[in-house]
């Protein structure tokens, strides 16, 4: 079985004018405080590294890799494979994702770091898929809705791959 990454969904001018654009509410929501930026790994170190550059408020920026996975008995569990370095004790906190599919990885990812007493946190994500949602979830900045799709490009990968394309593409397979 193949795979084909041809059929451009989003492309990079809309990527770039959603970057611009939640930016600019973001800069007027925190104006005169400083923020924490938490890049979710790996898939959102392209849209955290465009969007920092967009903000006028000052920002320091770390980052975080987990994974999410839904067990016989439970709701769901979290690992951890990467902590931030950051004391985020009574700070602003903006987690930025690549996308939210079911919002099982937030949910249990901003559960978890307000057991550590950040004044806020609120989520940014590039994408979403509202559709595929089972956890109530919704990002204070939301980048742009699409349909339940699997994606890949601007940092998103299919095994590993594609995270390099500018644009946005639907990955579909084939017979060959
Ligand atoms: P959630 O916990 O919201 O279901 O999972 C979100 C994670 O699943 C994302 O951070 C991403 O890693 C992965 N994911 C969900 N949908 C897609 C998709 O369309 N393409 C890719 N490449 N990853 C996806
Ligand atoms: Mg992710």
């Amino acid at each position: 079985m193949g795979i084909d990454v041809s059929e451009v969904l989003i492309p990079e001018s809309e990527i770039k004018d959603m970057v611009k654009r939640v930016a600019s509410d973001i800069n007027r929501d925190y104006k005169g405080q400083e923020l924490v930026v938490i890049g979710v790994l790996t898939g959102a170190f392209v849209f955290t590294a465009d969007l920092v550059r967009e903000l006028t408020v000052p920002v320091t920026v770390d980052f975080m890799q987990v994974s999410s996975y839904v067990g016989e008995n439970s709701t769901g569990n979290l690992i951890i494979k990467k902590d931030i370095s950051t004391d985020i004790e009574g700070k602003h906190v903006l987690l930025v994702e690549d996308i939210v599919d079911t919002g099982r990885t937030l949910s249990m990812l901003r559960e978890m770091l307000m057991g550590r007493n950040p004044a806020s946190i609120k989520i940014c994500t590039a994408f979403d898929k509202p559709d595929r949602r089972v956890k109530t979830l919704v990002p204070e900045y939301d980048g742009i809705v699409i349909p339940d799709k699997f994606i890949v490009g601007y940092g998103l990968d299919y095994n590993g791959l594609y995270r390099e394309l500018k644009e946005v593409c639907v990955v579909s397979f084939t017979d060959t």
